[in-house]
């Protein structure tokens, strides 16, 4: 009785396995097949500065649009998509839309001063990343404090020389960001020698701000750090009015969050753009 109840355990655990492996490979071949099928597509989510209710930027975020199994998140395939390399392809085609979109919106008068583009740990070690960067942003003819590159922790911890990849970056007058600031496993020594331009307060630190003594405590702390730094700080993920007055309060002006807006599509970011402050871009048209 015990003895075929732990073989049949097995083979179910034997089965889920293997399903997940072929689900793996699939993905994997369909992700490759994505890259050229505009399957693959950017979506905006608006930056706010809360003194002035102005749209300070906007950060890309990737979407993935399978044609069977309906949109897949990218904290799905983004992992496939570094396992197998194919982020450097992915990577690139997300800068070249981001910069093209950003040159659009100049041309249709509406501003968005900066977007933020995640970018992960092979792309950052690759020896043409930022040449590539560079590429895209004098292709569209924009300047390099348009574009904000953002790392995690984790991205920074698997370079051997973080510093020597950033400092191209700085050196060439783009920003750079830590993402999910305070998951990662990073000593904070490293702030002192990265060329970083701003500390994004990760959403986990907020869910239950305010009210949470402690993570009141450390939302204060990364923000004072900021500040400390001289460096610009920005809260994700930020879904309520009270969550936005705390961090008004504490000095962190600029936040991002549902609050505010989803990640959207770019014409319906150019719509809310108009939107949100017709009269300025009445005067630009
Ligand atoms: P991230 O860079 O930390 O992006 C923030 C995530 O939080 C996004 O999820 C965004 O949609 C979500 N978010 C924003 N505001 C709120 C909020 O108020 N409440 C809640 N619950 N969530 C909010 P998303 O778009 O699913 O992306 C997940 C992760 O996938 C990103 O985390 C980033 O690490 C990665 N990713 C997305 N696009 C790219 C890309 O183009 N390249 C790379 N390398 N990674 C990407
Ligand atoms: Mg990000
Ligand atoms: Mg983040
Ligand atoms: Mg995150």
């Amino acid at each position: 009785q015990a003895k075929s109840s732990g073989r049949n355990r097995l083979s179910w655990y034997n089965r889920r396995l293997s399903e997940e492996l072929s689900e793996r490979v699939s993905l994997e071949r369909a992700l490759h097949r994505a890259l050229g099928h505009d399957e693959l597509f950017v979506v905006y989510q608006p930056q706010i500065d809360v003194l002035s209710g102005q749209i300070i930027g906007a950060e890309a975020l990737l979407r993935w649009q399978h044609p069977e199994r309906g949109l897949v998140s990218p904290a799905l395939f983004i992992p496939i998509a570094e396992k197998t390399g194919l982020i450097n392809a992915i990577g690139d085609w997300v800068l070249d839309q981001v910069c093209r979109q950003i040159a659009e919106w100049d041309q249709q008068g509406l501003n968005v001063p900066l977007v933020a583009v995640n970018v992960s740990a092979q792309q950052l070690g690759s020896e043409q990343f930022a040449d590539r960067v560079l590429a895209h942003l004098i292709h569209h003819q924009l300047s390099s404090e348009r574009l904000e590159l953002e790392l995690t922790e984790s991205v920074l911890m698997c370079l051997d020389d973080a510093n020597a990849c950033m400092r191209r970056f700085a050196d060439a007058g783009i920003r750079l960001a830590i993402d999910d600031f305070g998951t990662g496993f990073s000593s904070l020594a490293y702030l002192r020698a990265l060329p970083v331009q701003r500390l994004k307060i990760d959403r986990s630190f907020l869910m239950e701000v305010p009210g949470n003594r402690n993570d009141e405590s450390i939302v204060r702390a990364v923000i004072g750090l900021a500040h400390n730094l001289n460096i610009d700080v920005i809260a994700e993920g930020v879904e309520t009015e009270l969550q936005q007055q705390f961090l008004h309060q504490n000095h962190c002006y600029a936040v991002q969050g549902y609050l505010h807006g989803k990640p959207i599509k770019a014409n319906d970011f150019a719509a809310y753009l108009r939107r949100t402050s017709p009269s300025e871009n009445r005067l630009l048209r």
